[in-house]
């Protein structure tokens, strides 16, 4: 049966490419009625420094957008990963199954470690093994993700592939990225080249969801744009990825296809355009703001669904660990 597990650090707050490509998806997959895991994934969020009280506010104000964005935690599992010590203790495993030469070739590790990897955290240059622990802990079969995250899916397929073959098992299955919407990859509002980042230095290079409705339109009509009018078709969106963007954004936001947004826009300025998308955004984005921020004044009540959670993602991922535990060759006598 299928099983869909996916997951966000709390290293910030919620973006818009988040939104678009992951939150809004989680909850689409939700009301599809499959079993759906969804995480906070703060043993992630650490492998770049945080500060411990911003982290747990973070961590709360994530919840509460998840349950806002309309994950429900009757129907989904909503938890933060650090309850639930399955995934580091399956991560411990994936770092001896998976090699040095995998990891080093991850984009996300060369693009966050930068020039300076050997000052980098061990941390993350083992993410990857962490999250294919997450996400296998679970024998999750379907991870709807950003498509930054496509490469360190693939590399979740080579871990359980290779965790099978060194133990002559079938136990991990091949897990599929579920990558869909006209907003898989939000690129940042400043530069066409870098996608939206929650932890990119720049407030204005994206859309948060705690963003209320006059800094969304400025940040919209700041927005990087070429000179050029909105073409007629898709196709004169080729090598305009700052336009291109800004209409990717609007199809997924209005649940159109970006050429149909192209078409009703044929010839216009993004002058015209910019408010327009402005208005859109705020639509959509206000009531999720309003309502995070209404759960928001009761703290207390987001940790008891963040421990619920844990108990529940427990209950599935302790068994699969005692089994991989055996397979492994650990003695287990309490
Ligand atoms: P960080 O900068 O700390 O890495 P992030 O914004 O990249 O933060 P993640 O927690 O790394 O967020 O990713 C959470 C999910 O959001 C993943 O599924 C990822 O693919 C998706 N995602 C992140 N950024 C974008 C984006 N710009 N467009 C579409 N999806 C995105
Ligand atoms: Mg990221």
């Amino acid at each position: 049966t299928p099983r869909v597990f996916s997951g966000i650090q709390p290293s910030g707050g919620l973006t818009l490419g988040n939104y678009l490509g992951a939150l809004k998806r989680f909850v689409e997959k939700q009301d599809e009625g499959g079993e759906t895991i969804y995480c906070l994934v703060d043993m992630h969020a650490i492998t770049v420094w945080q500060d411990p009280a911003k982290l747990r506010h973070q961590t709360r104000e994530m919840a509460a957008g998840f349950i806002a964005a309309g994950i429900d935690p009757a129907r989904s599992i909503l938890f933060n990963q650090s309850q639930v010590t399955a995934h580091v203790e399956l991560a411990w495993i994936f770092n001896c199954v998976a090699r040095m030469g995998w990891m080093g070739r991850m984009t996300q590790w060369k693009d966050k470690a930068g020039k300076n990897s050997e000052n980098a955290s061990l941390g993350l240059f083992a993410y990857p093994a962490l999250m294919a622990a997450d996400i296998l802990a679970y024998k999750a079969t379907h991870v709807p993700v950003g498509e930054d995250q496509k490469q360190h899916l693939e590399l979740t397929r080579d871990i359980a592939a290779k965790f099978n073959n060194d133990y002559g098992v079938t136990f991990f299955p091949m897990t599929e990225p579920v990558i869909e919407g006209a907003a898989t990859r939000v690129m940042s509002l400043r530069d066409g080249s870098k996608k939206m980042s929650k932890s990119d230095p720049s407030d204005q290079s994206r859309i948060n969801l705690t963003d209320d409705a006059d800094s969304i339109a400025a940040k919209i009509r700041k927005a990087k744009t070429d000179p050029e009018p909105l073409p007629d078709t898709l196709d004169g969106l080729k090598d305009r990825p700052e336009a291109r963007n800004l209409v990717n954004i609007y199809a997924a936001l209005a649940g159109m296809s970006a050429a149909d947004v192209v078409a009703e826009y044929a010839g216009g300025q993004f002058g015209s355009f910019k408010p327009k998308l402005a208005e859109l955004a705020v639509a959509k984005l206000s009531p999720i703001t309003t309502e995070m921020n209404r759960l928001m004044q009761d703290p207390a009540e987001i940790d008891r669904i963040l421990g619920r959670g844990a108990k529940q993602a427990e209950a599935i991922a302790r068994p699969i660990l005692n089994e991989v535990y055996d397979i492994v060759g650990m003695i287990r006598s309490r």
